[in-house]
């Protein structure tokens, strides 16, 4: 397939928050490489292993290529007394399939109210069709029920800074934390398989500038080794060792007075909250020495500015938001927000979870983070959306009959599909059934619901589930944005066609918009009511005019090369590579007190290990990079991390078979015998289907102020097979 391209296209790739432009040689319509672009604005000529090789999912034969709807639907047979070959797919067209769920999402409403329907966007998808997938939820259905994958990864980050700062995105950008910072503090990060490129850059600055480097990871990564101090911690000790830190900081008189008196507010309160994490009591808590916590905090303290970075190992806890309430306290206290090679630098895991977010697939915001609650808010959407007739639904707005409270959150939507009260569910390229947390929960819940469609490139795990099946278009096949961990918002473009009857995301959900409304009798009398778009750039058109954060972005800039970072108030702005410069999004930074509180489940005598989960390089998600094959050649089949002596005491061997056995499943995988995991410890990664899936075991329970699971911890019982 190599030799002379048809033709080289530049795009941004589909993995990690990273978000690396290259160029795809085409040939013949199949993407046959990935080159390196020099004026790629956050990679240079870097990329990744997944970068550079992971493509060919794009052409696998699994993809789907037409519509399939099960036979029962065409049938007329109720879905509970349908028998095994009536639960067949039959593949159809696109008029028969849209029609088909249109009319069911207008009955589902009709009979149960919009609050019956849920909906979940997808951080692989574009800004453009996040946009859509929360409009079809607020104005064609009338509901808040619309999410995306970051309440499993960053909806503490994005709760917790919002407290803090008043914006819930990373603060500064890749290029001046790398360039700038005299000093990281990497936490619950894997940053060199997680976030690849950028992990590189980090490691060139500790080998080149010299930059002092701290890391806090209950495990030891790639990164570990580059760092003068390595606080290996216990899972979910976050915030005893964060107190820790800052004690040692405040006894010395190491915080900067000036900066927090003119800029902060709430600093007493947190003062007296810390005093009780001396370094020996933290060490107790947390299992680091008193000697490696005083030296950390000395390095942080000393070397200014320093840069936080951390990843979901930081988010995916009970105490989530408490981690990086924590998190937030340090930057202001040693003031390091608002200024280059600082701040707060929560990296973004999937290429657009961000772009998720800042569309308004979530539960609580409108487009731009403009919270539900707002009557300012609602009102705008109300008229900007208006349809005739009006929502017949007494309360709520006067046109779409929305509500001024929130919907309900990814995992709160999962739970009440089936068992509850949510009767359709309509998911756009979210991988429910292998990357929820404790999936025989989660599978019960999705095949006994009611009406699940699914919009999909394959047909995934969760596809089992689906009643419907409608084909999507995979990254190198549609034109839109994606925002990638800086808030940078980057085009994509189409290079080959997508397979078969395969359509764009947007074009379906306009299609499906179009269909429901008129079953519904409704049309569209405001402004930005329409669904007849001709392209993702006019989408983002009708983004820049309901979302004051984004109102300067459009298609016509980016193609011109204007590098855009949010907020892009007007379309002069030059974008805005670091918030907080000057003065806080909210005002005044706020400190919290915020205390150590243990993991939801500990470890004991039935159950005696703490697992942790994460990813390895070669793998992205659960389904893409294992249709890449030399991705998967790199790295075909699960394994779990156990120590070595924990490994001698049990009987495992490297490679041996293992079994991992929760209170709620069991997973079977290879281990790997290695010092990578403290004793006590296991870690394993969810990248796999079925048996080998480490959210077999992984617990639901949630973080209470952002809804999010623990996937971070969770006792484990581990067994030779
Ligand atoms: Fe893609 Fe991330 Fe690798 Fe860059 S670092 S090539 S964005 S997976």
């Amino acid at each position: 397939g190599r030799g002379r391209p048809d033709r080289v296209v530049t795009t941004t790739c589909p993995f990690c928050g990273v978000g690396c432009n290259f160029d795809l040689h085409v040939k013949d319509d199949r993407v046959v490489r990935v080159a390196s672009n020099p004026a790629a604005p956050v990679n240079g000529m870097s990329l990744c292993v997944k970068g550079r090789y992971g493509f060919d999912f794009v052409h696998h034969p699994d993809r789907l290529t037409r519509p399939r709807v099960r036979r029962y639907l065409l049938a007329g047979v109720e879905k509970r007394s349908a028998t095994l070959a009536e639960r067949e797919w039959v593949e159809t067209d696109w008029d028969t399939a849209l029609n088909l769920v249109a009319a069911k999402l207008v009955a589902v409403r009709r009979a149960a109210g919009p609050d019956a329907v849920g909906f979940i966007g997808s951080a692989l998808c574009t800004n453009e069709e996040n946009y859509l997938v929360q409009k079809l939820a607020r104005q064609v259905i009338g509901t808040h029920n619309v999410e995306n994958c970051a309440r499993l990864c960053h909806a503490p980050t994005v709760a917790g800074l919002s407290m803090a700062f008043g914006s819930g995105a990373m603060s500064n950008s890749m290029d001046d934390v790398a360039e700038q910072a005299q000093a990281f503090l990497v936490i619950g990060e894997n940053v060199t398989e997680c976030h690849p490129v950028f992990g590189t850059r980090l490691r060139q600055a500790v080998l080149r500038r010299g930059v002092p480097l701290v890391v806090a990871d209950p495990r030891t990564t790639d990164i570990t080794e580059f760092a003068a101090v390595h606080l290996r911690h216990r899972p979910g000790t976050d915030v005893a060792l964060l107190n820790g830190l800052m004690h040692v900081v405040l006894e010395h008189g190491w915080h900067d007075r000036r900066y927090i008196e003119e800029r902060c507010e709430g600093f007493e309160e947190f003062r007296a909250a810390v005093e009780r994490y001396t370094p020996e009591a933290v060490g107790v808590l947390t299992g680091v020495p008193a000697a490696d916590l005083r030296r950390a905090a000395e390095l942080l303290a000393r070397n200014r500015p320093m840069a936080a970075v951390w990843g979901v190992g930081v988010t995916q806890h009970t105490t989530g938001v408490l981690n990086v309430l924590a998190l937030a306290n340090l930057q202001m206290l040693l003031g390091n927000m608002g200024v280059p090679g600082g701040g707060a630098n929560a990296l973004r895991g999937q290429n657009s979870v961000q772009g998720a977010c800042d569309m308004g697939a979530l539960f609580n915001l409108f487009p731009g983070y403009q919270p539900v609650t707002s009557p300012a808010a609602l009102a705008k959407f109300d008229a900007a959306w208006a349809l005739d007739p009006p929502a017949p639904r007494a309360g709520g707005t006067p046109s779409l009959g929305l509500s001024d409270r929130p919907g309900r959150t990814l995992t709160e939507i999962v739970d009440a599909f089936g068992p509850g009260d949510l009767r359709a569910l309509f998911v756009m390229g979210e991988n429910l059934a292998l990357t929820n947390p404790d999936l025989n929960h989660t599978r019960g819940c999705l095949a006994a619901g009611e009406f699940l469609v699914l919009q999909e490139i394959f047909p995934t795990a969760t596809a089992e589930f689906a009643d419907v099946l409608l084909p999507g278009a995979a990254f190198a096949e549609k034109a839109g944005t994606f925002t990638n961990t800086e808030r940078r918002v980057q085009l994509i473009r189409p290079a080959v066609p997508p397979p078969g009857e395969a359509r764009p995301d947007w074009a379906v959900l306009a299609d499906l918009a179009r269909r429901t409304l008129a079953a519904d009798g409704r049309a569209p009398v405001g402004p930005h009511a329409g669904w007849a778009y001709r392209d993702p750039a006019q989408i983002m058109d009708e983004v820049a005019a309901v979302a004051p954060l984004f109102a300067g972005i459009s298609h016509a800039r980016l193609e011109r090369g204007d590098r855009l970072q949010w907020p892009v108030p007007s379309p002069d702005h030059p974008g805005t590579p670091i918030l907080h410069v000057g003065g806080f999004a909210r005002g005044k930074g706020k400190f919290h007190a915020v205390e150590h509180a243990p993991a939801a489940e500990l470890p004991d005598a039935e159950f005696p290990f703490v697992l942790t989960t994460g990813r390895v390089l070669q793998h992205y998600g659960s389904e893409m990079t294992r249709r890449a094959e030399a991705l998967t050649a790199a790295c075909p089949e699960p394994v779990v991390e156990v120590s070595p002596d924990d490994a001698a005491r049990l009987g495992l061997t490297d490679g041996s078979a293992v079994r991992l056995r929760s209170r709620r499943g069991a997973v079977v995988s290879r281990a790997a015998v290695t010092d990578r995991v403290a004793p006590g410890c296991v870690f394993g990664n969810f990248h796999f289907p079925a048996a080998g899936n480490v959210n077999n075991v992984t617990t639901g329970v949630l973080d209470p102020t952002s809804k999010t699971p623990e996937f971070k911890a969770c006792a484990v019982a581990v067994e030779p097979v």
